[in-house]
This record gives structure tokens, C-alpha cells and sequence, in this order.
């Protein structure tokens, strides 16, 4: 039987990783280890370091994403131990469009003047290659949220390494199911493991990854001293919600194709914005606003919601949030598709799209 990780698919890493020895009587699932401290002479020596439920999680993630993994409390939480590897007063190259809390803190360290913020469109390269020079950190959201836009990650990655600046990737939409961000050349992964790695819209979690030692210190070491800890409880909860996902995303995935290519054919729809992967998609509506707030509110089937990855289908007009940027159209909705039955899906869109 393969033994090493390498040799194992990601639907099999799924289920067969973080598991406890195969010994005669042992627990098949990694139990919850609920602990604040441990007896002394070993590592770790008290919880905010270290816990045996993160690390089960963190094998698991690290083996698909191809590195080592740490859990953190939100995927804010990871995003923001990432975002301070760039240093004091150094210049973060960062997508136009990104998931909004991100943007948010962007916008606050350049405001306060901790990080020089510069912001590209992703789909050009060369204007993302144009502002590498000099810079510290390269933040890529691909496909971007809600935008959809694709960068070349290869390209970017392998430009950004010869300019010796750390790319940081937010793979939380695409999973390491459909794209391994440092098998393409970046250095560091973030994910919201709230959205698809959990997947069932019940646990709030982030974590990075990385195949760098010095990197993967510093997150460390950021994750301990800042404490943006997870709980054990949410940790073996994602872990849980992880052993399926392969399946879920696949469910998802086929769903969001159909309904891309069908609302592409609707009058009602403008525009879909749809990587042509994955369980995301965005649509622009031809009835501007109204339409876009009717759909919203339209819809039984469907939840209007923020956040994604959840086996719930969800919806929602991104610029309902103070923080989206303004080159989001006002009657942008983004869609994440769930694993309920496709026909159920479109019934409900079809009647709420209704004029
Ligand atoms: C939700 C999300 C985040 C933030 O994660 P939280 O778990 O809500 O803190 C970051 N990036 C993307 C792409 C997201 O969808």
C-alpha cells in the first residue's frame, strides 16, 4: 500500500490523512483534544502553540496543498499573519480585486502608513509585472473575488521570485482540489477555511501554507505571539467537513458549469462571470439594481447570504458591503453553488428572475 502522501490522490488525502496509528484498538477519528496546558519536557508546553487536533487538520491540508499548514482562527487571521511578512514600511502588489476584508486591511496599512499599497489588475500581466520591482510582498486572489478575473500564476510566481518578492496566493475559492498555488511557483497559501475546506456554513477558520522553513517560522511564530488560535472543537470540525469535500466540490462544480452556461442564456442576465472551474460564478443582471435587489430577495431555494463553500447554495449583491470597491457593479450577485439538486437550483433562480 503507497505510503507517503505523494503517492496518494487529494480525494484519498481527504479521508486518509490526520487519522490516528492503525493499532489494534485504536480510535479511527482524531479525537478533540480540549487542553490549555501539557505536562512539562515536551513541545508543545501550552495550547496557543500547539494542539493534536490542529495538527491532524494541518497534515492533511499541508499534504494536498504540498506543504506545511497552520490553522488559525479565521481566514482574516491567516490572511493578516501573511500580510505581516511584508516589512514595516515595505510595498505590498496586490489584486484590484480581492475579498473585501482583505482590501480593508490593505486600506488600513496604507493609511496608517505601516505598508505601501499598490493595486493591480491581475488579468494584465504586465501590470502587475510593471510594479514588482522593489516590492516586498505580491497578494493574488485568483480567480478573484467577486470578479472572477484569472491571473497567470506561473508567470507572476516566477517574476516575482526572480525579483525576490514573496507571492501570497488566497486559494479559499479554488481549493487545493483544483489548484495548487505552490506548485505554480507561489510561496505562501492562505485559505478561509470557512468556505469549501469546512463546507457545511457552521465554523469560522483560516490557515496558510508553505514549503519555505523560514516562512513557515515566521507564521508560526506570528500565529503564537499575535494568538489568532482556532478552537480544537471548529479544528476537528473542518477536519471533519474536509473528508467529503472532494465529493461536495465535484457536486458544486458540475452545477455551477450548468447554471453558468443556462443563465448565459437568459434575458435577464447580461453578464456571467464564470472561471470555467470550480462552484463560483458571479452575474450582471440587464435590469440594472432593481433586478439585482429582486433576485436577492426572490429566491426560496437559494439563501441570500454572504460567504461560500457550504453545501447550502447561497447568494448574494456584493455591493450590499460598505467595504466592496466600486469597480464591482451594483448589480454584480455572486453565486456559490451547493449540492442540492440542479433542477432545484434553476426553478428557484428561473422564478426569481422573473420581471
Ligand atoms: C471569506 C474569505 C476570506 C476571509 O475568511 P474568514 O474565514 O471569513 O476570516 C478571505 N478570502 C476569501 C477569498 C474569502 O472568501
Amino acid at each position: 500500500m503507497p505510503r507517503h502522501p505523494d503517492e496518494l490522490r487529494p480525494e484519498t488525502v481527504l479521508v486518509a490523512g490526520g487519522r490516528p496509528d492503525k493499532v489494534p484498538g485504536a480510535a479511527l477519528s482524531t479525537p478533540v483534544t480540549f487542553t490549555s496546558t501539557y505536562v512539562a519536557g515536551a513541545d508543545p508546553n501550552y495550547a496557543r502553540g500547539g494542539n493534536p487536533t490542529w495538527t491532524a487538520f494541518e497534515e492533511v491540508l499541508g499534504d494536498l496543498e504540498g506543504g506545511s499548514a497552520l490553522a488559525f482562527s479565521s481566514g482574516m487571521g491567516a490572511i493578516a499573519a501573511a500580510m505581516s511578512l511584508c516589512p514595516p514600511g515595505g510595498t505590498i502588489v496586490a489584486g484590484r480585486h480581492v475579498y473585501n476584508a482583505t482590501g480593508g486591511l490593505l486600506e488600513e496599512l496604507a493609511a496608517e502608513g505601516r505598508s505601501n499599497v499598490v493595486r493591480v489588475p491581475i488579468d494584465d500581466t504586465q501590470a502587475v509585472l510593471d510594479a514588482l520591482p522593489g516590492a516586498a510582498l505580491l497578494w493574488l486572489e485568483s480567480p478573484s473575488n467577486p470578479m472572477m478575473e484569472i491571473a497567470d500564476l506561473p508567470a507572476l510566481c516566477a517574476a516575482a521570485r526572480a525579483a525576490n518578492v514573496v507571492t501570497v496566493c488566497d486559494n479559499t475559492f479554488m481549493t487545493p482540489i483544483l489548484q495548487r498555488p505552490l506548485s505554480l511557483g507561489a510561496d505562501v497559501v492562505v485559505h478561509s477555511v470557512t468556505k469549501f475546506l469546512a463546507g457545511h456554513s457552521d465554523v469560522v477558520m483560516g490557515a496558510t501554507v508553505t514549503a519555505d522553513p523560514d516562512l513557515h517560522a515566521k507564521l508560526l511564530t506570528r500565529r503564537t505571539l499575535h494568538g489568532a488560535i482556532p478552537g480544537p472543537m471548529e479544528t476537528w470540525l473542518a477536519l471533519r467537513g474536509m473528508r467529503t469535500m472532494a465529493l461536495r466540490l465535484e457536486r458544486g462544480a458540475q452545477s455551477a458549469a450548468i447554471l453558468a452556461q443556462r443563465l448565459g442564456e437568459h434575458p435577464a442576465v447580461s453578464r456571467v462571470r464564470y472561471p470555467g472551474v470550480g462552484a463560483m460564478l458571479s452575474i450582471e443582471l440587464t435590469g440594472g439594481l432593481p433586478a439585482a435587489l429582486a433576485l436577492e430577495s426572490g429566491v426560496a431555494v437559494w439563501t441570500n447570504a454572504t460567504s461560500l463553500g457550504g453545501v447550502e447554495s447561497l447568494l448574494e449583491r456584493r455591493r450590499r458591503h460598505p467595504l466592496e470597491v466600486d469597480t464591482v457593479p451594483e448589480d454584480l450577485v455572486r453565486l456559490a453553488v451547493g449540492i442540492e439538486h440542479i433542477e432545484d437550483l434553476w426553478a428557484d433562480l428561473v422564478q426569481a428572475l422573473e420581471p
